[in-house]
Order: structure tokens, then C-alpha cells, then sequence
């Protein structure tokens, strides 16, 4: 019989996630405050959930994708949420980017309840995830990683299973601070070569072809701002969350990350503006509209 999933968050990255295990042979039973975006998995066969609860009861997994830490707690320790209507037996897998400190929270409440957990960050872009070629970093005990297999093969491509229960969240803030810094540098970079006269299809082949290579460069902004495309994908909100988990880790650590901390300040700055809600490759368009000049295109 199919594994029957509650998926809850059906956003840019669920939506697409949960796309490929309803065409997979999955039983989803779907829910999102938001009711356009459950109309779009029922038109593929999913069951629609009028609420957390309901998607949450009689799921052998149950999936939280939403995009904070407060949206998290709230979905699924709160009183009419997962941990309130989940059945015995079953796993919660947390796939948000959030704290990994609420990650513990939230694996400690269900370790309570008897409850399986996993957390399972995403890795790459919406693209690849309506692909189903996304990659996971997860936590998880051996058992539970067993029993989330399938739906992970399902949606992605590249499965890391980066330590017990938390090490996924920890493994994603880390992995989020590297990419969402060198895509700053990129957006400096662009604006000054655009200044002094290069075209982005020189530069474009000068980065390819040394190890100034990044996917920031050649996956991220040659598919969306150098196309003229800055709708999310990745939200430049979502961006500044993650940066800010980052320097809230490395704090705690007693770690600096001083190239880190002015990256921050770049996004704080960005989405105090009319990005908030624009892809973060919209900080190309961001540090060209500083510099006075056009966002160059491909
Ligand atoms: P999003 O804002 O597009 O989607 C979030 C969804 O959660 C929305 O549809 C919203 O209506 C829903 N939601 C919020 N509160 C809810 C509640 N109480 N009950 C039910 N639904 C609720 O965000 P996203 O881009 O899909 O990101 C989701 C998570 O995945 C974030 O933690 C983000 O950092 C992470 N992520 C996103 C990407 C990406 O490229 N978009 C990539 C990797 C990881």
C-alpha cells in the first residue's frame, strides 16, 4: 500500500517536493494557509486537509516545509498541531531551514511523544526541485532514515545523511552561509566588471573557465537575473533568515565570520527595499542599481 504523507507548505520549495511524490506513487494529503497552492496538488490527484491536524492524522509521514522557526513551532508543537494529532508509529520530517536549536526542540518533543523525527534541509534551487533532482542533508537515527528513504529518493537525487537527529539543520545553515556569500561576491563582481566595460558573456566565459567557477554565477544568476527573471526561487527574506542563522551559530561558537557579517548587511539592506520579496540573484540587480547602471543581461 502507499505511504501515506501529510505535507504541510506547499511554498516555492514545496510545492514542487510535493509535486514529484504525488506523481510517484505517494498518498498525499496536502495543507497551506494559503488555498490556490492546495489546488494545485488536488488537481494532481492529492487529498486536500482543511487543517494542520487533519493532514497531520493517519500520515505514516508527516512533512513540514514552512519558513521560519516560528512557523515551525507554531505548526507543530502548537495545540492544535502535528504532535497534538500525528499517530503513534508515525515520523515527523522537518524539512524547513531553520534553527538548528529549534530543530533539537522539536526532535526532543517528539522523542517525548515516541514519535520518529528526521530533519531533511533542502539543498539546490526551485528548478532542480521540480526536477526532482534536489539534494537533502539529514539528520536522523538509522531507523527513521529507512522508513524516509523513498520520499527522498523520490524528490531529490543526493541524499546526505549528515549525522543523528539536528546534523541536517546544522549541515544546511552551514552550507547555505558558503552559497548566499559567494552569491554577493558574484553580484559585486558583475556590477564592477559591467562598470568598466566587459559584457557579461565575457565575463560569463572568464568564470566558467577558472577557478573563479561558482553555481551562484552559472546556475543561479545565467537562469534568473541576467535573464531579466528576479520572481522567486529563493526569497531575498528567506536569504537574510539564513545568514542570520549562520552568524547566530558562529556567535554562539565564539566564531566571527567577518565576510559573512558584511554579507548580512548587504541582504538586511537589500530587502528593506522593494527585493524583500525578489529572488536573491536580485542582489545583482540591487548592487547595480547602488552603482547607478543597468543590470546587465545574457
Ligand atoms: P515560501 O514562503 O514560498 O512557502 C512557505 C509556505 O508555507 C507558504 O505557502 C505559506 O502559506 C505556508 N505556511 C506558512 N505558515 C503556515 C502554516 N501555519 N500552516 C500551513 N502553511 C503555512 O517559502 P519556500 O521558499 O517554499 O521555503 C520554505 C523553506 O524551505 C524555508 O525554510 C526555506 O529557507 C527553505 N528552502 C527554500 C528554498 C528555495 O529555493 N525556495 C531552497 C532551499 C530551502
Amino acid at each position: 500500500m502507499a505511504i501515506k504523507v501529510g505535507f504541510i507548505g506547499l511554498g516555492a520549495m514545496g510545492a514542487p517536493l510535493a509535486k514529484n511524490l504525488q506523481t510517484k506513487g505517494f498518498d498525499l494529503n496536502v495543507f497551506d494557509l494559503d488555498a490556490a497552492k492546495i489546488e494545485m496538488l488536488t488537481a494532481l490527484g492529492a487529498r486536500r486537509a482543511t487543517s494542520v491536524a487533519e493532514a497531520a492524522r493517519g500520515a505514516d509521514v508527516v512533512i513540514t516545509i514552512l519558513p521560519a522557526t516560528a512557523h515551525v513551532e507554531a505548526v507543530v508543537l502548537g495545540a492544535e498541531g502535528v504532535l497534538a494529532n500525528i499517530d503513534p508509529g508515525a515520523v515527523l520530517m522537518e524539512m524547513s531551514t531553520i534553527d538548528a536549536k529549534a530543530t533539537d526542540k522539536v526532535a526532543a518533543a517528539c522523542a517525548a511523544q515516541g514519535i520518529g523525527f528526521v530533519d531533511s534541509p533542502v539543498g539546490r534551487l526551485v528548478l532542480h526541485a521540480e526536477r526532482g533532482e534536489s539534494l537533502f542533508m539529514v539528520g536522523a537515527n538509522a531507523a527513521e532514515f529507512e522508513k524516509v528513504l523513498p520520499l527522498l529518493n523520490a524528490m531529490g537525487n543526493a541524499i546526505h545523511h549528515c549525522g543523528g537527529p539536528g546534523m541536517g539543520s546544522r549541515a544546511k545553515v552551514v552550507n547555505n552561509f558558503t552559497l548566499l556569500s559567494i552569491a554577493q561576491i558574484v553580484a559585486e563582481a558583475l556590477t564592477l566588471g559591467t562598470k568598466l566595460g566587459l559584457s557579461v558573456e565575457t565575463m560569463r566565459a572568464l568564470n566558467a573557465g577558472t577557478t573563479a567557477t561558482n553555481g551562484q554565477f552559472q546556475t543561479l544568476m545565467v537562469n534568473k537575473v541576467l535573464k531579466g527573471d528576479i520572481e522567486p526561487g529563493f526569497t531575498i527574506d528567506l536569504a537574510f533568515k539564513d545568514m542570520g542563522l549562520a552568524l547566530n551559530a558562529a556567535a554562539e561558537q565564539r566564531i566571527g565570520l567577518p565576510v559573512g557579517a558584511a554579507a548580512l548587511a548587504v541582504y538586511g539592506a537589500a530587502r528593506a527595499g522593494k527585493y524583500a520579496a525578489k529572488d536573491y540573484s536580485a542582489l545583482l540587480a540591487y548592487a547595480c542599481g547602488l552603482a547607478g547602471i543597468e543590470t546587465p543581461h545574457l
